[in-house]
């Protein structure tokens, strides 16, 4: 798999005013078709709600997996004194 294609149903948020672009949905606004990946859109495509650039925009990741970066996280936040199992009772309560 490329690393395009890895990208093909990730959602991008906007970091100026949070709006996600996601790729199964497309932007009715500008006439993007639904399954058209982020990395896909025109160069000179911007955000429909606050017209930012593409360049603005950040990968969150596909919408029906959990990340993988904040699974990551959660365990060095230093709950070492927690039993594995306490672990992810409370990592549940946290990120749900
Ligand atoms: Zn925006």
């Amino acid at each position: 798999m490329t690393e395009e294609q890895s990208l093909a149903d990730h959602r991008f948020e906007c970091l100026v005013c949070g709006y996600v672009y996601e790729p199964n949905v497309g932007d009715t606004k500008r006439a993007i078709p639904a399954g058209t990946a982020f990395n896909e859109l025109p160069d000179d495509w911007r955000c429909p709600v606050c017209n930012t650039r593409k360049q603005k925009f950040k990968d969150i990741g596909p919408a029906d997996s959990p990340s993988g970066f904040a699974e990551n996280l959660k365990y060095g936040l230093g709950a070492n004194t927690l039993s594995p199992a306490q672990k992810i009772s409370s990592s549940l309560v946290l990120w749900r």
